[in-house]
């Protein structure tokens, strides 16, 4: 998957689509916290303002046409002008209060038969008082006869009665405020609580969210983590381990990780292949493949070490090799080196020694019973050599022969087992012996095994 369309699918991607997420929750339900409590602000505010105001109205209404009640009777019966008036000027101003007191309670009211009744109410109120008016001056002037007190009174009368109407119409009025205030009030916690149900569904949602999307991070990224790092702790690391399922950033981490971990596991693997070839080209002949000297001295004195059986010590030279060189080359000597370093090795058992000392000098060191054994081993060492020319190009076979020059060492007695020193001393007296033996061999011919008794 290409890396463009893994950051779309990617973690921050994901991380962007579910903070988006929750904060557009969060948004929502604050908006809808504002609009709740914007719609009931709205309610209380009406309730307040309007139908309170109305209420308030009406009570005001009803006190003051109660009063046009006594001041109708101050008109009757005061007896003196200036009382009367004082009354017909409360009288007017009353009715004033009246019509501006009515007008807002009517233009909000939307029972019609009522509005009509206060209305009438009114209008025959605004009679009367002007009429009032106008025969209450007569009576001042001293024009007044007994038919104009008499429809004083009578206007009075009516004054009451239409206070007494107005004071019903106003109690209605205030009973049916009171029941719709409280019709309102009760659709009002009817709203709060729909509102709080809302608003708890809302919350519920949005701390599921919140859980969801931290399982999700749990989930998808810190344990992947964790199965990463449990992978590298360990202590032979397996970059298959590495593999993570996905397509995200994550797997990025891991695939770039792997790919290190690879590197890093490709270049020790080269180090330790490196190491080895150095630790074997320090003990052993390039050429040959055989022991060095170095090799061949730490092995010959842990086998005479064990003390198991007594030691045949045999030094091989390729015989004329010289001419080898001389006659097909050096290329050629090489690969006769190889091929009797392979013929001598061919026989030998897997605790037997064998070790190039130099030039087309070999040394085996090998276990044996007796001293004939060591004689047939060495024998048939020489006889294999014979036995196999090696071939040069065209199926011409070149013989190649060695002369062995071969000693027994004895088990070490005693201390000497553990004592480097005369486990070396030992091994030098034989090669010395072992040496006499090969210069005899090669006197007496070549091609010839010679053996040099402890003693000699
Ligand atoms: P003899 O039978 O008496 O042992 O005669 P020889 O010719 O084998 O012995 P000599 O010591 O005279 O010659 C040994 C030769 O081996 C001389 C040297 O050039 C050759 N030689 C030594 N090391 C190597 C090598 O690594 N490769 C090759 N091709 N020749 C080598
Ligand atoms: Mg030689
Ligand atoms: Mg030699």
């Amino acid at each position: 998957m290409s890396r463009a369309r893994r950051r779309l699918s990617g973690l921050t991607a994901r991380t962007v689509v579910i903070t988006s997420l929750v904060a557009l929750m969060a948004f929502c339900i604050l908006l809808l916290i504002g609009q709740a409590f914007g719609r009931l602000h709205d309610q209380v505010e009406r309730l307040t303002r309007s139908d309170l105001e109305r209420l308030m109205s009406s009570v005001r209404l009803a006190q003051q046409t109660e009063s046009l009640v006594s001041l109708g009777l101050i008109l009757v019966q005061s007896e003196n002008h200036g009382d009367r008036r004082a009354a017909l000027v409360e009288l007017t101003d009353r009715f004033r209060w009246i019509g501006k007191l009515t007008e807002p309670l009517l233009s909000g009211s939307t029972d019609a038969e009522f509005v009509a009744k206060v209305r009438g109410a009114g209008r025959q109120l605004e009679d009367n008082v002007a009429e009032l008016d106008r025969l209450l001056r007569r009576r001042i002037d001293g024009a007044a006869d007994a038919a104009d007190l008499a429809a004083i009174r009578q206007r009075s009368l009516e004054n009451r009665e239409i206070a007494g109407t107005l004071s019903v119409l106003m109690g209605y009025d205030a009973a049916s405020v009171r029941s719709e205030l409280s019709a309102q009030g009760r659709r009002l916690q009817e709203d709060a609580a729909l509102q709080r149900r809302n608003l708890a569904v809302f919350a519920a949602l949005l701390l599921a969210a919140v859980i969801l999307s931290g399982l999700y991070f749990e989930v998808h990224v810190v344990r992947r983590i964790q199965r990463m790092r449990q992978a590298l702790s360990r202590g032979d690391v397996d970059p298959q381990d590495l593999r993570v399922v996905g397509r995200d950033e994550i797997v990025e981490l891991a695939e770039t990780m792997r790919g290190y971990v690879e590197r890093i596991q490709a270049q020790e693997a080269r180090m330790q292949k490196a190491h080895e070839e150095l630790a074997f080209l320090a003990e052993h002949d390039p050429l040959t493949g055989l022991a060095n000297r170095r090799h061949f001295a730490a092995a010959a004195q842990r086998l005479l070490a064990r003390g198991a059986q007594p030691l045949c010590l045999a030094i091989v030279d390729v015989d004329h090799f010289k001419r080898v060189n001389d006659t097909h080359g050096h290329e050629v000597g090489d690969r006769a080196l190889v091929h009797v370093a392979a013929h001598a090795s061919s026989g030998l058992r897997a605790d037997d020694i064998l070790a190039r000392f130099g030039g087309e000098e070999f040394v085996a060191l090998l276990p044996v019973r007796t001293l004939d054994d060591a004689q047939r081993v060495c024998d048939a060492l020489r006889a294999r050599i014979e036995g196999a020319p090696m071939m040069l190009g065209a199926g011409r076979p070149l013989s190649l022969t060695v002369s062995i020059g071969l000693t027994v060492i004895p088990v070490p007695r005693g201390d000497a087992l553990d004592d480097p020193e005369q486990l070396e001393q030992l091994i030098q007296q034989a090669m010395r012996r072992a040496d006499a033996s090969l210069y005899a061999a090669k006197a007496d011919g070549r091609n010839l095994v010679r053996l040099a008794t402890a003693e000699s």
